[in-house]
């Protein structure tokens, strides 16, 4: 059995007579999460969490063989590195577009923003001393190494893109472990590169994954959108008759006894000997027993961020520019993170009748109630405003959107700050000294990808059933 990701509260009870029962519990009314899409009833899809999975490595290939099993290989949307959208990914510095280096000529000549050849940066590192601290932020290890120009805009900008962060916070260790395995293993990241940084989980590539690898695949989306994974997910665990779903099932408190555990919802009460829970660390942190003081206090201690995401759908084609997207360093507007050309990668998802262009405004963050205010006293008006004027100023559109959706995504990403390591293996000491039979899976722990997320749920169900990824 794998748990996949999205579903909050994975309930198993052991009987000797009956093999496994499985319960499945989530809050809202549909399954899935972040992984949400709107399909408009002309075709045109929207993604209003994540628009990408990445293929590679195996959490990639784990994904990709899920992908398989669930008979999904015929809606997969592939985008190969040799794409425009793989190959141009832009900064918005100094009001101006640039594009972020590539090829051996980005690399060995002088590309603005950054004032010098990045040969220089990287040629330089290899030579640089191991750090002496356990953990370090994103920002000060990336200075260290390859100095504070690609710090203050490459790095601050990527932190932005994926974790909507901030890098001056954000613990090395934690966000990029393969950046911090680098240094701890090979003393340099470009050696790390070269060599191979450490271990990673032991998953075998299905032909799916190995068609990824052989057509060079940077990453990839589903036709219908990335919310069909959960819903083929929960299709399949409703068919097989194994697994018991239940939608608008909050979970409002745990007890734990010597008979196991009682799960108090809001309409009655479900037993269950073990506990895998994908909830939020705060909700988890909420329904534990008072007595579990230590586990409450780390799981509160994780912070998470508001990213106000708008869809804007143009007529025509109304770039300047082919990619992926930009993104904005703090340094240049603080609350906005960067822009998504949707239809440069996937232009599937465009409508069928005449020429468009979708883009995605991401905003706000870890500077959300700096730049917005509260989550709850902010306007969609507002942000509406905010994102089209930045796609004006930006890219140079003064047409107006033909169709826009704000959707503001409260507490969506984790923040693992500085020291999140610790927090994440001092809850996973306390839950086995204290034989809890309880096992945290989702991405509040050991990475928020979706590929992070599903792994995550595959290695706690497996880690109790005693097989092994
Ligand atoms: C805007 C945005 C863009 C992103 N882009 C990308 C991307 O391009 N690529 C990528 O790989 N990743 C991306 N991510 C990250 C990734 O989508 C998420 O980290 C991942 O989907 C989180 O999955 P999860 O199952 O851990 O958590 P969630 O999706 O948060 O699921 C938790 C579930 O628990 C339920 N729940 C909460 N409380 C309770 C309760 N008390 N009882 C029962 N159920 C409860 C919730 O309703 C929810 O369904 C993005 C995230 C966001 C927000």
């Amino acid at each position: 059995m794998s748990v996949p990701l999205s579903h909050s509260l994975v309930t198993l009870t052991f009987s000797p007579f009956v093999s496994l029962q499985v319960i499945l519990l989530e809050s809202s009314a549909r399954y899935g999460g972040w992984l949400w899409s709107t399909r408009r009833s002309d075709g045109a899809v929207f993604e209003h969490g994540p628009r990408g999975i990445r293929p590679a490595g195996p959490v990639g290939w784990n994904t990709l063989n899920i992908v398989a099993d669930l008979g999904l290989e015929n809606e997969i949307l592939p985008v190969t590195y040799s794409h425009v959208a793989s190959k141009n990914r832009y900064l918005y510095v100094n009001d101006q577009l640039h594009k972020m280096p590539s090829g051996i000529g980005g690399v060995v000549w002088t590309v603005p923003p950054f004032s010098r050849p990045l040969l220089l940066s990287i040629a330089k590192e290899i030579l640089v001393k191991k750090g002496t601290e356990e953990d370090e932020s994103v920002h000060s290890f990336v200075s260290r190494r390859l100095g504070k120009e690609l710090a203050d805009i490459a790095i601050d900008s990527l932190c932005r893109g994926v974790f909507a962060g901030d890098s001056r916070k954000l613990s090395v260790r934690s966000c990029f472990p393969f950046l911090y395995n680098a240094e701890q293993h090979r003393g340099s990241l470009v050696l790390g590169m070269l060599l191979g940084s450490g271990p990673t989980p032991n998953v075998i590539p299905g032909p799916l994954a190995q068609r990824s690898r052989t057509e060079s695949w940077a990453q990839w989306s589903l036709r219908r959108g990335l919310e069909s994974l959960p819903q083929a997910i929960t299709d399949f665990l409703a068919q097989s008759g194994r697994v018991e779903l239940h939608r608008d099932a909050t979970v409002k408190q745990l007890c734990l006894s010597a008979s196991g555990w009682e799960i108090h919802l809001e309409d009655g009460v479900i037993s269950a000997d073990h506990i895998i829970s994908a909830l939020p660390a705060k909700a988890l942190s909420s329904a534990l027993p008072s007595s579990f003081q230590h586990l409450i206090q780390q799981l509160q201690d994780i912070s998470t961020v508001t990213v106000a995401v708008v869809n804007l759908e143009y007529e025509g084609s109304i770039l300047p520019v082919m990619g992926f997207g930009h993104l904005v360093p703090s340094s240049e507007d603080r609350g906005l993170l960067g822009v998504v050309y949707d239809s440069v990668p996937f232009p599937q998802h465009n409508a069928p009748n005449g020429e468009s262009t979708r883009l995605t405004v991401m905003m706000g963050g870890a500077w959300f109630q700096e730049v917005f205010g509260t989550p709850e006293t902010i306007t969609e008006e507002c942000l509406l405003a905010t994102a089209t004027e930045a796609v004006q100023r930006h890219l140079g559109v003064t047409a107006s959107p033909c169709w826009s959706r704000v959707a503001l995504q409260k507490d969506c990403i984790p923040q693992y700050h500085l020291g999140h390591w610790q927090r994440v293996e001092s809850m996973r000491s306390y839950i086995k000294k204290n034989l809890l039979p309880l096992s945290l899976a989702g991405s509040c722990y050991d990475g928020v990808s979706v590929n992070d997320v599903i792994i995550s749920g595959r290695t706690a169900a497996e880690g109790l059933l005693g097989t092994g990824v």
